[in-house]
């Protein structure tokens, strides 16, 4: 067998990001259907950063919202849930169904502030 690129997170990251978001999409609460959502995808100049697999460039949502995130990109941009160059995902404040906002980290924390996160 070929050896293959290696393209989406591991299993560990994807686990990290599961239990951070409590197991529920981050932008409408479902638990059903959910999958693993780039905030800032591969083919926006992405593809060699190291972050781009990372928890904090990651969510946790149903496919509902993840094809909404693709029709609606300027609400996706305001809230988080995508995030578009110069600015970087752990600079960016998601919006979560809760409505308060938060700042990700590399290793799977949620906090309030972006001052908080460094
Ligand atoms: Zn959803």
């Amino acid at each position: 067998m070929k050896a293959r690129r290696r393209t989406g997170p591991t299993d560990v990251v994807k686990a990290i990001v599961y239990d951070r978001d409590d197991g529920a999409c981050a932008r409408c609460g479902a638990r059903d259907d959910l999958t693993i959502h780039h905030r800032m995808n591969r083919g926006m100049g992405g593809a060699r950063e190291e972050w781009i697999n990372q928890a904090h460039n990651l969510l946790l949502v149903c496919r509902t919202c993840n094809g909404w995130f693709e029709d609606n990109p300027r609400e996706s941009y305001e809230n988080g849930w995508k995030v578009r160059r110069p600015q970087l995902p752990g600079e960016v404040e998601v919006r979560y169904p809760d409505g308060s906002l938060y700042v990700l980290t590399p290793d799977g924390v949620r906090c309030t502030t972006v001052e908080a996160a460094r």
